[in-house]
């Protein structure tokens, strides 16, 4: 079977692509490389730079390699950067992300597996968190994402176009050879391991005075690897709906440096900064369905060896990609 992989270049596809790689699948990448790195596509694969504004180049793509199957993670993902400029997120979210549904359908794909996030949900109304909780987004970036899954809704509704929606809790970890390089890193595990490189001086806890046990805020931190499993099966289902994903355990600010220090062996300094907006205190997920209803089994549900993971590939490649 032949899958096409938007955003195949980034953080999470590039590991996904990988996988498929490993279970035989043909693997077609199409990324613009703006948040992706050519270097973290697997040679394995075909890669097509392309973007999604580009309907034409989408279609000539899927009709070139005869894809049956579409995982789409190309979107941007910052929710700081998404109260700044909330059109760069409604317009390739949402507007260029259309143009690979229509294409979808133009070429009659059997499956669509997107990307979403638990921030589709906002201020969760209790955790841990399962999927029939209001979605109430309270950032451009997860109104984006659910914007996109009431159009995957409709274009079932209409289209027959089948779908599976994976909401994201901490993706965190690597696989064998890909791992997480952002041009700008803001999440918590890269910044903090910067420090065990040697590449700053001390990394930040946003906020200490959070509802929680020691008052920095909880996450719920999921192996990369074990959110391509997912994908795997996602696409193998014939069924179309939406998956929480994560591992039903929270772990704070505190105990993920606590984590990091243990698994490096470097006292990692830390300075204590005021809130970042937009974080919830607390975002835990309740997977069951996934479970349930796809066989779904993580086999890196511990913070410790997701770390591990983390900190191999980081000092592997301690520079992360060079292009
Ligand atoms: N965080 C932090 N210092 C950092 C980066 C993140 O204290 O350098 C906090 C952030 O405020 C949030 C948690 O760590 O409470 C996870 O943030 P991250 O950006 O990794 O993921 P998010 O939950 O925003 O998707």
């Amino acid at each position: 079977m032949r899958v096409f992989v938007a955003g195949g270049a980034g953080y999470i596809g590039s590991v996904c692509v990988e996988e498929l790689l490993n279970h035989d699948y043909e693997t077609i990448v199409y990324d613009n490389l703006s948040e992706g790195h050519r270097s973290a596509v697997d040679p394995r694969a075909t890669f097509i730079e392309g973007d999604l504004s580009d309907p034409d180049r989408l279609m000539e793509s899927l009709e070139k390699y005869e894809c049956e199957v579409i995982i789409h993670f190309a979107a941007h993902a910052l929710v700081g950067e998404s109260m700044e400029n909330p059109g760069k997120y409604f317009r390739n979210n949402v507007s260029n992300g259309l143009n690979l549904l229509d294409a979808a359908v133009e070429c009659g794909i059997r499956k669509v597996v997107f990307s979403s996030t638990c921030a589709t949900f906002g201020i969760p109304e209790r955790v841990p968190m399962n999927e029939t909780l209001l979605q109430n987004p309270v950032n451009p970036y997860g109104e984006s994402k659910k914007m996109f899954e009431k159009i995957l809704e409709w274009y079932h509704q209409i289209h027959r176009l089948n779908f599976t929606a994976f909401r994201y809790f901490n993706a965190a970890g690597a696989g064998d050879q890909f791992g997480e390089h952002h041009r700008v890193e803001t999440h918590l595990i890269p910044n903090v391991l910067k420090v065990a490189l040697k590449h700053s001086d001390h990394c930040k806890i946003f906020g200490t005075d959070y509802d929680t046990h020691d008052g920095t805020c909880i996450r719920d931190y999921i192996h990369v690897r074990d959110l391509a499993q997912a994908h795997i099966l996602g696409m193998d289902s014939d069924h179309s709906g939406f998956y929480n994903l994560g591992n039903g355990e929270g772990y704070s600010v505190r105990q993920v440096i606590d984590t990091c220090r243990r698994v490096t062996g470097c006292g990692i300094e830390v300075l204590e900064e005021p809130r970042r907006s937009g974080d919830p205190s607390r975002l835990v997920a309740d997977s069951s369905k996934a479970k349930r209803e796809l066989g779904w089994a993580p086999q890196f549900p511990d913070l410790e060896s997701i770390v591990r993971s983390a900190w191999d590939w980081h000092s592997r490649f301690p520079n992360g990609y060079s292009d």
